[in-house]
């Protein structure tokens, strides 16, 4: 089962509303599909533009996918750790181009085998995966009343988007919301490596009456010792996301006491099996897991989450699917969060249709 064509689609799809980040607003999603035929089967990947994640940038994603193409053209597409190895063996880093191939690769791998992609890692654990909300109007009142709307709406989990304006205004937008939405739901704030342990300080000690369930990176992916003062100081969990691109990150937080949860993104760890294997290290390690998408990922790389989170051994902190922030999906039928959960595809596969006359209408060159 031979893989005969590797083709870099870079797209640019509309959000539904601007997303107000630390690093600025966003009003559209700069991916890059990969298609991969192998065998009479089309597979699908997808990775979000990520320059402070990743370093990568569309155009620096599809020139490495074109790049490893010629390494990859011919292997077994069976064969994923061989696919693995032979794009770390041609190019250092880039993992986010190399996890949309890896995504593409479990994709088509599943359909040749007559399998949904969930089932090439393990059983089936869960089947409906509640999905994390995102609140970022950036507003103390407009937030509280979009965590009211949602959580009517059926979501049980929220990450406040932090660090993009005074500390002062992320507090009261931080109490603002887990007011509105009480003590049964999840609730989590992520400022992005936004802030200075001082301020980080400032903030989790004026929250730590409320009900917020973890803080994320509130400092510099690197700054292991900064996490682990913050962790020391208050009683709300802390958790790593930009901060982990290998299982030996993970190891690192632990060891230095510098993080008790993890964000597992596929771009970050490269493909699917090494964010599951992430996934199992955590469970060894007792660290909670949540697991993302890039914002905003379309219905591809949410349906490969959804795969995920339905075979990963424990899943306290919640799941970022970010195809609902898209004005428009590249899939034939978009993926449907309703009461704020969406259901396994039990498809083969990912268990998607890519409507390829859309990817073409979001092209970019
Ligand atoms: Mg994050």
């Amino acid at each position: 089962m031979k893989i005969q064509r590797i083709e870099a689609i870079a797209v640019s799809l509309p959000l539904s509303q601007p997303i107000k980040r630390s690093k600025g607003v966003l009003t559209t999603a700069d991916n890059v599909l990969v298609r991969i035929e192998a065998d009479g089967v089309v597979g699908w990947g997808e990775a979000g533009s990520a320059p402070t994640m990743t370093g990568e940038f569309t155009a620096s994603m599809v020139a490495a996918v074109n790049h490893l193409a010629p390494f990859l053209n011919g292997a077994d597409i069976t064969d994923i750790a061989q696919l693995s190895r032979l794009m770390d063996g041609n190019l250092y880093g880039n993992s986010g181009a190399k996890a949309a191939i890896d995504m593409a690769a479990h994709d088509a791998f599943g359909k040749l085998l007559g399998k949904p992609v969930y089932q090439l890692f393990g059983e089936k654990r869960r089947n409906r995966i509640s999905a994390l909300r995102m609140i970022a109007s950036g507003n103390a009142d407009a937030d509280a009343a979009e965590a009211k709307r949602c959580k009517a709406d059926g979501f049980v989990a929220y990450k406040i988007k932090v660090g993009a304006g005074p500390v002062k205004h992320d507090i009261q937008r931080t109490r603002a919301v887990c007011a509105a939405l009480g003590n049964d739901v999840l609730v989590s704030a992520d400022a992005n490596q936004n802030w200075t342990v001082g301020q980080a300080l400032e903030y989790v000690r004026a929250v730590a009456a409320t009900s917020l369930n973890f803080l994320e990176q509130p400092v510099m992916a690197g700054d292991l010792e900064g996490m682990a003062e913050i962790a020391a100081a208050t009683r709300i969990p802390i958790g790593c996301d930009e901060g982990v691109h290998t299982l030996a990150d993970i190891r690192r937080h632990h060891a230095g006491q510098a993080a008790s949860g993890v964000s597992l993104k596929a771009i970050k760890l490269g493909g699917l099996r090494t964010m599951y294997d992430a996934s199992r290290l955590c469970d060894e390690l007792g660290m909670q897991v949540n697991l993302a998408c890039k914002i905003a990922e379309s219905g591809i790389a949410t349906a490969a989450v959804l795969h995920l989170a339905a075979a990963v051994p424990s899943l306290a902190w919640g799941v970022s699917l970010t195809s609902q922030y898209l004005a428009e999906d590249v899939l034939a039928c978009p993926l449907i969060i309703n009461d704020g959960h969406a259901q396994v595809p039990d498809g083969l596969g990912l268990g998607i249709e890519v409507d390829e006359a859309r990817v073409r209408r979001f092209a970019v060159s």
